[in-house]
């Protein structure tokens, strides 16, 4: 029996949400992967197992709203909840309140698995930490606690069962093959592939193959160069666009995608290139991935 369910981690900022996700994700040596097609979820994470597929993903941080673009990102929250299938919602030690009190209400109604995760418990101790237990059973009573370090791993391989038992029977939602051998370079690509399908019409999107000539993965950046190939010289005009704009407009969207996929700040260099023929070309195929 095959089980796959969407799991959303909130909490306040800075209570260790990317941590997790890194930490469960480099556990089980899947891959990040980006939105995958779907407005369902910010999805950042899948892990994959024959007999499962969890689909994570971190919100923004809960914050009081007090404006237009906080109060879109508390939208997103809530409206993260109706697609969930189990909520984690994370904690720090001796923490006593949630900054948005309309989340902790929706959380105490939801009638889905509710898993609290007090993080950090490396830097509490025995008896903080059995108050903390107590606190958030008898705050929202239809949940369970479990105390956890992101950082340095405690707990982790528990709170993976616990999920795993959580998680409804389905079929698999995204393919299991295709996010756990695909290179960083693979989601790249789609990225801005994506970017030029949005931006470009007719034949444009089909002309084009986006090929990741380098990827660093520096201490504070991602330095990234890519070549857009396209078939004719006519079709190298369009991609690049008045004064270059077609290319800036793509380049900066597709950093911004790529920034949040990454988590990571990223420097994204574009080049169009004409490659005569390239769809009807082996070799060029070959290059291109498409061939063995
Ligand atoms: P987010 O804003 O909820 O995504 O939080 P982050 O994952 O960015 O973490 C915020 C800070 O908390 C970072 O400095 C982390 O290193 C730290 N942090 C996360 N998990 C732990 C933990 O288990 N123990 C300790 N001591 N620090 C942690
Ligand atoms: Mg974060």
């Amino acid at each position: 029996m095959h089980k796959a369910g969407f799991v959303n981690i909130i909490g306040n900022p800075n209570v260790g949400k990317s941590t997790l996700m890194n930490c469960l994700v480099g556990e089980n040596l899947s891959i990040i992967t980006p939105k995958a097609q779907t407005t369902r979820h910010r999805i950042f994470g899948i892990l994959n197992s024959e007999k499962y597929q969890i689909v994570l993903s971190d919100t923004p941080g809960i914050i009081k709203p007090s404006y237009e673009l906080q109060r879109s990102m508390m939208k997103f929250i809530k409206d993260s909840f109706k697609d969930a299938d189990i909520i984690l919602l994370m904690v720090e030690p001796q923490q006593r309140s949630i900054k948005d009190e309309i989340i902790l209400k929706k959380i105490k109604l939801i009638e889905l698995p509710v898993l609290i995760l007090i993080n950090k418990i490396d830097i509490s101790n025995q008896n903080e930490i059995e108050q903390d237990v107590d606190f958030w059973k008898n705050e929202i009573s239809n949940s369970e606690v479990l105390p956890i370090s992101a950082l340095n791993n405690f707990n982790i391989d528990l709170l993976l069962n616990k999920l795993i038992s959580f998680l409804p029977k389905s079929p698999a939602y995204f393919p299991k093959d295709a996010v756990t051998d695909k290179p960083k370079r693979f989601f790249v690509s789609e990225i801005i592939r994506e970017k030029i399908l949005l931006n470009y019409k007719e034949e444009i999107p089909y002309a084009v193959e986006v090929i990741v000539e380098s990827f660093k993965d520096e201490k504070d950046i991602i330095k990234i160069e890519t070549i857009i190939n396209v078939e004719r010289e006519s079709q190298k005009g369009i991609v690049i666009g008045h004064k270059g704009k077609g290319l800036t407009r793509i380049g900066k969207e597709a950093r911004k995608e790529l920034e949040k996929f990454f988590v990571k700040k990223i420097f994204l260099k574009l080049f169009v290139k004409v490659e005569k023929n390239w769809r009807k070309n082996t070799n060029q195929l070959k290059r291109f991935g498409y061939k063995n």
